[in-house]
């Protein structure tokens, strides 16, 4: 019972950064203030009011429409913040009640974000680098014990894919992808960062193929998106599939 409580307060938490998010998605893109200005309407520029800036719930109850003109809002705003609440709980579930799983929360968070806006504009923002990398030092402090896996980590990958960019002349992967995974491998260890590159990898080329087929997209491809997929199902599960895999070789 208490768990349900907790599992409801966490998914409000989630929906309320979730809708700062969507705000982030939006600005960051255009270089406009995160802070200043209230939420409006796109096509009426009716301002949103206190009432109207529930997170989801104003979504639901207003039926994707604008109070004033009735004009349809994205659905991307209800989406995200979904997204994001739900994940708050699934990580919380997996990895208890710890500074760890507030670090995960902030870095999917993190991800969400820069997969949106990698996925429209072919850029990881470097703010949001600069984000996760000040988690990655804080996650060395409080693991410190093991300080040597997230220095380790910040170089695992990063190395490896700085050199694919230099030979492929970015064509591969961005300097934004090479600082996402040095940060994020700073984040989540030298263990995780490698299984979740392999990952992300696999789910990209999967999905890149399907879109291939489907439409006929270029073959320009925004890798964040798939390098996020690849981190969050490392953080959830990335301990139990190495654990997996060390038992069955040895
Ligand atoms: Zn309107």
């Amino acid at each position: 019972m208490v768990d349900i409580i907790i599992g409801i307060f966490i998914f409000m938490y989630g929906i309320v950064i979730g809708s700062f998010l969507n705000v982030c998605i939006l600005r960051i893109p255009a270089h406009e203030s995160l802070s200043k200005k209230r939420s409006h309407c796109m096509s009426c520029g009716y301002q949103l009011k206190w009432y109207d800036l529930f997170p989801l719930f104003s979504y639901l109850f207003l039926g994707g429409k604008c109070r004033k003109c009735g004009a349809h809002i994205s659905k991307q705003y209800p989406i995200i913040e979904a997204i994001n609440g739900v994940m708050y709980v699934i990580i919380v579930m997996v990895n208890g009640y710890n500074y760890e799983s507030v670090i995960y929360c902030l870095l999917f968070s993190a991800l969400l974000t820069l997969s949106v806006i990698d996925f429209r504009t072919y850029e990881i923002p470097i703010g949001i680098n600069i984000f996760i990398l000040v988690l990655g030092v804080i996650m060395t402090i409080i693991d410190y014990k093991h300080w040597y896996e997230h220095i380790i980590g910040f170089f695992a990958i990063s190395i490896f894919i700085y050199i694919i960019y230099y030979v492929s002349d970015g064509k591969a992967f961005g300097g934004g992808d090479v600082k996402l995974m040095a940060v994020a491998g700073l984040v989540v260890g030298w263990k995780i960062v490698i299984l979740s590159f392999f990952i992300g990898c696999i789910v990209g080329s999967i999905i890149h193929v399907i879109r291939m087929r489907l439409s006929d997209e270029g073959s320009m491809l925004a890798m964040g998106p798939y390098l996020s997929i690849g981190l969050t199902i490392g953080i959830l599960f990335g301990n139990s599939i190495l654990n997996w895999y060390l038992s069955y070789i040895m």
